[in-house]
């Protein structure tokens, strides 16, 4: 048996997003994003072969589990729930979670203003959860797609949408233009990385790769084509 010059054999299966911008999303058919092009840099120096399966936020874990997919790369943030269940790469990403609401509201200036009031978020979210630990809310609406928590909110069917701050920002840019403001500090740190299961054979190449593009100069210029300076 002669085998060919890649490292592994198998062509891996790549969990994405259709819609977490500016990270991995969809255009004209084609996937997009910081994360689409930081996996592709990293892929090539790991030496792995991979096709991108979309799929949504609340779909990946149990895809990783049952292997499905054999890995992610989605905004994943990494926490201790998580870490319980599944694999993570060296983290890749520096973020967090903020609070946007509607321009014209004057009442929600902090998170302790949301008592009594309706928060929208993406269902399975760390933000989903982070909602649903916050006292008196009155409810945590959780979307399979965070732009119906966005439409909730500019109907005015929720006060406030809690999500991570970069696709926050992006909406802001488009969309949710001159319509919307951010409040408040950043509700919790966190940061993102490649997922996996427990006991697989890939993230040590996912980890050496990251620290190359790290010290090669690609993340850094990935990083201010998509986020700028
Ligand atoms: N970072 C958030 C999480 O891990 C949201 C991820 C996403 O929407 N793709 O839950």
């Amino acid at each position: 048996l002669l085998l060919s010059g890649c490292a592994q054999s198998k062509t891996l299966k790549v969990g994405v997003e259709n819609d977490f911008r500016p990270f991995t999303y969809m255009e004209s058919g084609e996937h997009k994003g910081f994360e689409v092009e930081l996996w592709e840099a990293i892929a090539q120096k790991g030496g792995l072969r991979y096709e991108l399966v979309p799929m949504e936020t609340q779909e990946i874990s149990p895809a990783l589990k049952s292997g499905k997919i054999d890995l992610a790369i989605a905004g994943m943030t990494v926490n201790k729930a998580r870490k319980d269940e599944l694999a993570f790469s060296d983290p890749y990403f520096q973020t967090g979670l903020v609070m946007l609401t509607t321009a014209d509201n004057e009442t929600i200036r902090s998170k302790d203003d949301l008592q009594g009031k309706t928060v929208a978020t993406k269902l399975d979210s760390t933000s989903y959860v982070y909602a649903g630990s916050l006292p008196g809310l009155k409810e945590a609406k959780g979307y399979p797609d965070i732009d119906q928590a966005y439409a909730d909110l500019l109907a005015k069917k929720a006060d406030c949408v809690i999500f991570d701050e970069r696709n926050i920002h992006d909406f802001m840019q488009h969309a949710g233009n001159g319509r919307v403001k951010l409040v408040g500090e950043v509700l919790n740190k966190e940061s993102y990385a490649v997922a996996a299961k427990k006991r697989n054979r890939y993230l040590g190449s996912v980890n050496s790769a990251i620290e190359q593009v790290s010290r090669n100069g690609t993340y850094e210029s990935l990083y201010m084509k998509w986020f700028g300076s």
